[in-house]
Order: C-alpha cells, then sequence, then structure tokens
C-alpha cells in the first residue's frame, strides 16, 4: 500500500472503531467465565493454545486482552482464572457501579487478599512466568516453513474463553488464528446491491486439517451469517465481535489430515468507510451522481466482506463470481472467464481461479461503470481505468506502467503471474493505492495525469505505480508472514520505487525526492518512541501503526545502505532474485531475506545476516563521531537518541558500512571507501594526510555524522570557498546533520550557522530545499511561540540568505523537475513570508487565470504558490472556493484545497473543517490534508486544535486508531510547539483519551517532540536574540 506523499493519502478502515464495538459488548457480555463452573462446556486444549503472543502470560489467560484493570489486580487475577479457583465467585462490592465493565465483570479476589492468597498468586506467578518463557523460545510455526511443532500437550496454561454473541463460549481466546486448519480455495459469490447499500454472498471454503482439532476459527466482521453447511449439516456459526473471530465447535474431533469444505451465506451492509466493501460516489460531467463500490483490505478488512481466514499467512487460491445491473462493469484480480445472465435480469460475472495462492488482503473487486484504456506488454494485458470523462488522462500512466512492468519482469529475473493488469482510479479513495494483485487501486490524483501536466506532477504518478508495481514481486509473491515485518513490503517496494525510475524515467530525477524522505526517516526513528523495523505487533491498532516511516522510509534506506555496501548493482540484485525464488508463493519474515542474502552476499569482510540484524532488530540508528589526526582516524559510534531528559542511554550497537571521502578526493563514486565499523571505536590510518574528510557519501548510509568542532568548521570553509568541492547530495547531508545535531545538543547553533555562511551560494536543489525546511521549522515555532519580534528577525534572514536564488525565479513553464521543485519551494517561502514582489506576482497570475476561465493554465510546480496566495487574501477566497467545487481533476484539487486551508479567516476556517467532516463538498478523506495546511499558521492551528478535541471521536470513527492518517494529524497539530504551556494541553487531551487513542505511540512521539523544542528553545534563545 502507498500511504501516499504529504499527510493525506491515507488508507481508511473501519466502519465502527474496535474500541467503541469493545465498549457495546462490555455492556452486554461477561468478559470472563467462572472456570470451575463451567468445566463441562470447555473445550479441550490444542496445540494452538500455546503457540504466539509470547510476550506475557497475560495475553495467553486473558480472554480479551486489553481491558482496564489495574496492573496489581490484574496479575491476581489472572492466576487465579489459571486456577479455576472457586474464590472467584467472591463479589467485588466495591467496583465502581458506572464503569462499563461493571455489570457482567469478574468477581475479584485479590483486592484484599489474605497472605495465603498472595503467596498462591506469587507462586502461580512464578510458574506462568517460566512457562511463558519456555514457550516464548519455542519457534513460531508457519505454513511456509518446515512446518508446525507440535508443541508440548502438557502445557497447564489454560487460557479463559470469552463468550459469543449468542452466549456460548468461543473455543479461542487470542488475536491471531489457530494453526490447526489451512485454508486452500474459497469460492466466492457476491450480490451487491448498489442501491439498498447492501450485499449478500456466500463462501465456500476448502480446508485441510493439519493438527486435529474440535474447531474451525476465522474471521468476519459485521456480517449477518445466515447458513451454514459442514460436510452437509447445518452447523452453528458462533461470533467473537471484539476480535472479529467467527468459530465453528465440532463434538468429534476433526482428524489430521482430512480436507473438508465449510459452507456460508450471509448478508451485509456495504462499508461506510474507505475499507471493507465499501460503496461510493462521484458526480459525472453532467451533475449526475453515480454510484459505484470498491474494496479496500489491507490490513484487516477482507473479513468485512466474506468469511475468512484474514491472516496474511493463510495464503489460499480464489474464484470469485459477482452480479451486478447491466449498465454496471465489474473487475477482480483475475480475468474474466465468463458472464451469464440471470433470471432477476442482472448478469452474473465469473473470474477465473486465482494461478497463485494469495493472502486475502490482496483480494480485490469493484462494481463501476469505469472505462479502459489498454495496452499489451509482453504477455501481459494492461488497462488503466477511470471515470468515462477522465479517460483522456489515463495515456502517461499506461505508458509508464508499461515500461516498469517490463523492467521489473527483468529486473527480478520472474515474471509477473498474470495475463492482465488492472490499474484503477477510484474517485473516492483514502489510501495513496493498493497494490491488489492484478488490480491495483489508486486515488486519481496518484494515477491520472493530463497531457499537459508537468514533469513534477507525473513524478508522483510514476512513483505510486513503481511502488505499487513492485509489490506484485514484494509483497504479493513472497509475502510477510505477520504485520510485524510489514517492512518486507513496504521497505522493498519503496526502494525499488526510486530505484526503477532512476532506470526506467530518469528525466523524472527521483533522486531528491529519495533524499529527503531519508532525512524525516532519521528525524522520526531519532525519537525514543520510535520502535524497531520488524517489531511485536499484537493489537489490531499495532498493525495499523506499523504503516508509518521507519517500515516504509527507514526499510528503504536500509536496502540502500546495503546495495550501497557492494560495487555496482549486479551483487544486490542477485541476491534478491535468490530470494524471491526461493520463497514464491510463500512467506517470510526478515531473518529469512538476510539468510537468504548471506548465502549470495556475504564476503570475508561482511556478515550480511549479522550487519542488517543490527539495523532491523533494534530502534534508532547510530551516531558516528570522527576524530582526524594527520592520517589516523578514529571513528566511535553511539544511538543518537533524542530524549528530552538526556537521560536514557542505549547500549545499542550497529554495523556500520561508513563511507568517506576527502580533499584530494570527493565528487567521483571512485573517490568513496569504507571502513565496517561494528565496534564502539575503532581507528585506521589514510594513505596521506587529509584537511578534512566526509562521511556517508552522498548521504546512502543510515546514520547522522559528528565531525567535532575543528572538523565541523574545516567543512564549513570548504564550502564557503568552493561549493563545489561536495556533491550536492553530501551538501544536503551536512546541513541536515548539523541541525540534527544541534538538536541532540551535540553543536551549538553558532557552529549551524557557521556553515549556513555558504548556502546562499548553492543553487542546487536538495541543500537548499533542506536548509529551508530547517529555518522554516524554527521560524514556525517562533511564530508559535508568539515572538514575534524574534519570528520577523529570523523571516528577514531566511529572505536575505535565499534573495539572490529567489530573484532569478520565473512564472513561465519550466522544463527540468530538480528546477521545478527547487523553484516551487523557494517561492512558496517567499509567498509565505509575505515577500512583496512574490505576493503581487501570484495575485496577477491567479487574475488572469480567473479571467480566462480556466484555459490558462498556471504552470503545475507554480500551481500551489499561486493558489495559496488566492487563498489568504479576502478579496480571492470565494473565487477559489468556487473554482475548487467545480473543479475536476484531483491533483490540481488538492492545491486548490490547501490555498484555501491556508487562510486565516476564523469563519471560513471553521467552515472548511466542517465541510470536511460531513464530507460535503470537500471529502471527508482530505481532512489530514486540510489540518496539516492550517497548521503552518498560528491561527490556522489554533482552530485545528480545537477541531480535534471537540470532534475526536468522529475522527476515529473515520480514521482508526492508530492509522497513518490519525499519525499524522496528530504530528502536524503539535509538531512545532515548544512551550508547557502547550505541552501540558496536548498531554491534558490525549491522556483523558483512556483507550480511545492514548496508547498510541505517536501520541509519545508528539509529546516528545514539544519537549524537545522546547529544550532547544530554552539553549538558543538567548544566541538567536543576540545573532538575529
Ligand atoms: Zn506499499
Amino acid at each position: 500500500m502507498d500511504c501516499g506523499a504529504e499527510t493525506a493519502e491515507l488508507h481508511k478502515r473501519a466502519s465502527l472503531p474496535r474500541n467503541m464495538i469493545e465498549n457495546s459488548m462490555f455492556e452486554e457480555e461477561p468478559d470472563v467465565v467462572d472456570l470451575a463452573k463451567d468445566s463441562t462446556t470447555f473445550p479441550a486444549l490444542d496445540p494452538d493454545e500455546v503457540t504466539y503472543e509470547p510476550r506475557s502470560s497475560r495475553l495467553l489467560v486473558r480472554g480479551l486482552g486489553e481491558n482496564d484493570m489495574d496492573d496489581d489486580e490484574e496479575d491476581c487475577e489472572s492466576s487465579a482464572r489459571l486456577l479455576g479457583m472457586s474464590f472467584m465467585n467472591r463479589s467485588s462490592a466495591h467496583r465502581s457501579n458506572s464503569s462499563p465493565y461493571t455489570r457482567q465483570a469478574p468477581p475479584r479476589s485479590c483486592s484484599r487478599p489474605s497472605s495465603r492468597t498472595i503467596v498462591v498468586c506469587v507462586l502461580f506467578l512464578v510458574i506462568v512466568a517460566s512457562v511463558t518463557m519456555v514457550f516464548y523460545f519455542l519457534p513460531g510455526c508457519t505454513f511456509t516453513k518446515a512446518g508446525c511443532h507440535k508443541p508440548n500437550k502438557t502445557n497447564p496454561i489454560e487460557p479463559v474463553y470469552p463468550i459469543s454473541t449468542n452466549g456460548e463460549l468461543f473455543p479461542w481466546a487470542q488475536l491471531r488464528l489457530p494453526q490447526s486448519i489451512k485454508p486452500l480455495s474459497y469460492d466466492l459469490t457476491l450480490n451487491p446491491d448498489l442501491d439498498k447499500m447492501t450485499f449478500t454472498g456466500r463462501t465456500v471454503i476448502s480446508m485441510s486439517i493439519l493438527h486435529s482439532t474440535n474447531r474451525i476459527v476465522f474471521h468476519g466482521a459485521n456480517l449477518n451469517i445466515t447458513k451454514a453447511t459442514f460436510k452437509a449439516s447445518d452447523v452453528t456459526i458462533l461470533e467473537y465481535k471484539p476480535r472479529q473471530q467467527l468459530a465453528v465447535n465440532f463434538s468429534e474431533e476433526l482428524k489430521a489430515g482430512q480436507y473438508c469444505v465449510l459452507t456460508m451465506e450471509y448478508s451485509a451492509n456495504f462499508s461506510n468507510a474507505y475499507d471493507g466493501f465499501y460503496k461510493s460516489f462521484y458526480i459525472d460531467k453532467d451533475r449526475n451522481k453515480r454510484v459505484l463500490a470498491a474494496t479496500q483490505f489491507e490490513p484487516l478488512s477482507a473479513r468485512k466482506a466474506f468469511p475468512c481466514f484474514d491472516e496474511p499467512a493463510f495464503k489460499a487460491t480464489f474464484l470469485i463470481k459477482i452480479s451486478r445491473k447491466k449498465t454496471y462493469m465489474t473487475l477482480s484480480n483475475m480475468p474474466k472467464a465468463k458472464s451469464t445472465n440471470l433470471s432477476n435480469g442482472l448478469v452474473q460475472d465469473e473470474f477465473e481461479k486465482t494461478s497463485v495462492n494469495m493472502s486475502t488482503y490482496l483480494v480485490a473487486f469493484i462494481v463501476a461503470d469505469f472505462t479502459p484504456n489498454t495496452k499489451n506488454v509482453s504477455e501481459t494485458q494492461v488497462s488503466v481505468y477511470s471515470v468515462p470523462e477522465k479517460n483522456g488522462h489515463t495515456e502517461y500512466a499506461l505508458t509508464i506502467t508499461s515500461k516498469l512492468l517490463e523492467f521489473y519482469n527483468n529486473f527480478f529475473d520472474i515474471n509477473y503471474p498474470l495475463k492482465k493488469l488492472d490499474l484503477v482510479a477510484i474517485p473516492d479513495f483514502l489510501a495513496g493505492a493498493m497494490e491488489n494483485l492484478g488490480l491495483i487501486t489508486f486515488r486519481e490524483t496518484t494515477l491520472l495525469v493530463g497531457k499537459e501536466s508537468s514533469l513534477l506532477e507525473k513524478q508522483v504518478v510514476a512513483s505510486v505505480i513503481a511502488h505499487e508495481l513492485a509489490h506484485q514481486w514484494f509483497g504479493n509473491l513472497v509475502t510477510m508472514t505477520w504485520w510485524n515485518d510489514l517492512w518486507l513490503n513496504e521497505g522493498f517496494a519503496t526502494y525499488m520505487e526510486y530505484m526503477s525510475l532512476q532506470e526506467v524515467s530518469p528525466d523524472l530525477e527521483t533522486g531528491n525526492l529519495f533524499l529527503s524522505v531519508r532525512f524525516r526517516a532519521l528525524d522520526k526513528d531519532a525519537l525514543n518512541s520510535s520502535h524497531a523495523v520488524s517489531t511485536d505487533v499484537n493489537t489490531t491498532e499495532q498493525v495499523e501503526e506499523m504503516f508509518d516511516s521507519v517500515s516504509y522510509e527507514k526499510g528503504a534506506s536500509i536496502l540502500l545502505m546495503l546495495n550501497a555496501s557492494f560495487p555496482g548493482d549486479q551483487q544486490f540484485r542477485k541476491g534478491i532474485i535468490e530470494y524471491l525464488k526461493q520463497f514464491s508463493g510463500l512467506n517470510t519474515d526478515t531473518d529469512d531475506l538476510w539468510n537468504s542474502l548471506t548465502q549470495v552476499l556475504s564476503t570475508h569482510h561482511m556478515n550480511v545476516s549479522q550487519m542488517m540484524t543490527s539495523w532491523t532488530s533494534q530502534k534508532g540508528f547510530p551516531l558516528v563521531t570522527v576524530n582526524l589526526m594527520g592520517n589516523q582516524v578514529t571513528l566511535a559510534q553511539e544511538h543518537f537518541l533524542l530524549t528530552s531528559d538526556n537521560t536514557t542511554h542505549t547500549s545499542s550497537l550497529w554495523h556500520i558500512p561508513v563511507t568517506y571521502v576527502n580533499d584530494s578526493c570527493s565528487l567521483a563514486p571512485e573517490c568513496r571507501q569504507v571502513f565496517t565499523l561494528k565496534n564502539k571505536s575503532d581507528t585506521f590510518k589514510l594513505s596521506e594526510n587529509v584537511t578534512w574528510l566526509k562521511l556517508n557519501y552522498k548521504n546512502t548510509g543510515f546514520y547522522i555524522v559528528d565531525y567535532g568542532k575543528d572538523g565541523w568548521s574545516a567543512l564549513a570553509q570548504a564550502l564557503f570557498s568552493n561549493v563545489g568541492v561536495l556533491t550536492h547530495e553530501d551538501r544536503a547531508s551536512l546541513i541536515h546533520n548539523i541541525f540534527a545535531l544541534s538538536r541532540l545538543g551535540r553543536v551549538s547553533f553558532l557552529q549551524v550557522i557557521n556553515l549556513l555562511k555558504y548556502v546562499s551560494a548553492d543553487t542546487e536543489t536538495s541543500p537548499v530545499t533542506e536548509a529551508l525546511l530547517q529555518l522554516n521549522n524554527i521560524y514556525r515555532q517562533l511564530e508559535k511561540r508568539q515572538e514575534s519580534n524574534l519570528a520577523s528577525r529570523m523571516k528577514n534572514f531566511i529572505m536575505s540568505t535565499f534573495r539572490n536564488l529567489t530573484a532569478k525565479q520565473t512564472w513561465e513553464e519550466e522544463e527540468n523537475v530538480s528546477k521545478q521543485e527547487l523553484r516551487s519551494a523557494l517561492l512558496e517561502m517567499a509567498c509565505n513570508l509575505n515577500d512583496e514582489n512574490c505576493t503581487q506576482q501570484a495575485t496577477s497570475l491567479f487574475k488572469k487565470y480567473m479571467e480566462s476561465n480556466g484555459t490558462l493554465r498556471i504552470p503545475g510546480d507554480l500551481q500551489q504558490t499561486v493558489f495559496t496566495v488566492a487563498g489568504r487574501s479576502d478579496e480571492t477566497w470565494d473565487a477559489l472556493f468556487n473554482i475548487y467545487v467545480h473543479a475536476t481533476y484531483d491533483s490540481e484539487k488538492r492545491k486548490m484545497l490547501k490555498g484555501l486551508a491556508s487562510t486565516q479567516n476564523p469563519q471560513r476556517l471553521v467552515q472548511i473543517l466542517s465541510f470536511g467532516l460531513r464530507g460535503s463538498l470537500i471529502q471527508t478523506q482530505e481532512l489530514p490534508l486540510v489540518i496539516s495546511t492550517m497548521c503552518q499558521s498560528f491561527a490556522g492551528c489554533l482552530f485545528a486544535w480545537d477541531f480535534i478535541q471537540e470532534n475526536w471521536d468522529r475522527l476515529i470513527e473515520k480514521f482508526p486508531i492508530g492509522s497513518f492518517a490519525i499519525q499524522a494529524i496528530i504530528k502536524s497539530v503539535t509538531s512545532q510547539s515548544s512551550t508547557q504551556a502547550q505541552l501540558n494541553k496536548v498531554q491534558a487531551f490525549f491522556s483523558g483519551l483512556k483507550e480511545r487513542g492514548s496508547q498510541m505511540r505517536s501520541v509519545q512521539e508528539a509529546l516528545e517532540t514539544i519537549k524537545l523544542n522546547q529544550r532547544w528553545m530554552d539553549r538558543n534563545l538567548p544566541t538567536l536574540q543576540k545573532w538575529l
């Protein structure tokens, strides 16, 4: 999946947030069963009971996982439950009656424990801890490897089962499904009714029994199952809503080695959100409302469209049939096999059975009235679909997809497996795009471009297509076993997106973009709230949270670093071909990748597995300190950890392929030398004395470098004398690193300024945009502290630093992408800082655009600047809003929306937010974009913050807790705060949310960021006062 650039292109799921479902469940049903009383109905344990969820004994014994109990009570209670002790029946009179957990909550034994109870509890905890440790170290089993080892049947732990909706015991108590049954194939029949917003379905699942068991446990959410049969007899489907699980209990064991078939008929409503099987609409050119239905299943929503084993490791084949009215068409993963007229006047389309095994999250189908633009590429028919009137905007996507498909077929040495590949632009879609096998879905912005669109707009489309196409191999062919290794999908697809386009379409110059996303990944990963690339995932919220820059951009960065450690691209390529071939059609974890690459790539200098495990198993990255004495170089590493209290130190060590160039040879790739730093520190000798060293050549390594006071001034001096002494990537890397070190407190702000002295002579995109971004961030913080005097002096500094370069920019069409990037950054900055010349030019261009009635084209890279200036002016806001409402071309529309959200007018700000929330005139999917734009200004951000607090519950209905959209919203509204008062407000609001989001990683990140901003301001305000 592509979560999109900026903030807003996010996938959205869950018609009801999980916590709401859980709460309503708690009110109706007991969450714990008295085992002593219910032992007769208690299902027998089987091997599945003790696999997975290794984190703690609590998870093994708690039916509901995360319910609210005090920690100390909880441990005792767990032990008591384990024992099935009769004292569970004691009353708990003191529990608050207002608690939603009250009605059927378990009586608690340990509220006033006797000493004997304490001894029993403690003893039992010791036993539980020991047993848990044992299972923790048992290898997890999957279908893809050597198979499951039968766990120890004598395990004394008996889980506490929750209660199904019908009052019976639900025979499973974990988030992950049991491993005893493997689905082999699904036969799906779907009958969507786009008028009534409902659908019915029939799902036939053929499965194989791997271990003898008394139950089948799988997923289903919001499905009303009307009939279920197993071996020609009716069976009852049990449902446990909080985990979206379904089950069938059998009195007789299903024996290992058997094959069997479960058939279910059901009905359901279309999802109101953007996940599951959801209904959507668009307004056509004649202002008619056109309805369509589409799917978005990753990560946890296939279960909302059909009952299934909804985990990535349960791969199977799919045969899909969908009925439709004659005026519609349908699409699914596979080519259409046949169409049949039904007696009710509808047509049923049947698709070929999938030729490869695939995970449920990759299933997709669409019912709409789209039209295709088609081309054959080797063995595959490629089609780009859109609403009929935008079909003229599909040509570029078709051309670049064809080139990329040929590139990947050749690069991976494995052909794309299907006869067809459809790319579909969906008018109402939250994610940037979704890589469903054979049927890739996109936002219109990420697939459609007009012939006259600028290369910068084409760059967006090409990047997203390159990403989703790479997933057809990384993700679809070889899939991560569980969401903890999401980076195997997303890191690879992100890396391949840049790598493939550098080959296929070098004119798009994606290098600058990749460099800047690596900087942002470093910034996020420096925080204490970050996580390892491969990390534990035990709740649905944690699954959502994996879609973040660590999985995507850090994943891509460490692959780049690995590739750059070898001379040439071919060795790395050989390694990944080997990996793809070895695991084709299977599921893997991170170790499989490193083991596979180790076989092909390791040399006596480098063990790939050892090196790369140090980057995927630990959070954060190293700070490399370099000390140069004549020709002797000393390197040291430590964890680059930004903490507000400076107390946390870690002993993390990385295997770092440190690259370096020096003053006598610094530009060509041949100048680059490598030293692998594995220890805390190490020393080596250069062949000659040098004046300076620049480490991390072209910033291909995922680390930050501190050169020490002398080292920094030598580099600053060298650049001041001659900008061209380093590559533009190296200059950008120095700028990024010195600001990061200033945040860490390792360099003074005067050293930062000393380096920046050279910048006014720089004309390349990446160093200039990086410096702009860093300075702008300080300016925004000053503005939000209402240090108006300092803010205006900072503004003057920024303007004067870039005055010459800004003055050189034109307002005509510009061909070169990197010049477009530079120009749009400079002019946006100048106009945002109210540079008179800039705002006049932009205003006059907007007036001409209005007068031309849309026939005059504003160059694509200047549109944002022009629309923002128009949106900030009370005179032109209404005109812009009018154009926005009638505009059809999504990428222009989004720029207009950003312009509209830049207004400082309170009424208009409130208006935009409420339109967005209602989804009228402004689509709800755009709210994260609206909020991030508003938060660029002091006043706008105040309104956005109020809005978020007032509408939190509605927001998490639209954007699931932990999702990329929610992450982006929290970041936008907090990242430029730096005062104690702001910190207190943010802290108070989020801690008050409790289970409605207070535990999110992004909340921790926000609080840390504010504290770090506060610390930086405290330290540097005096310097700023003096120096500005
Ligand atoms: Zn992706």
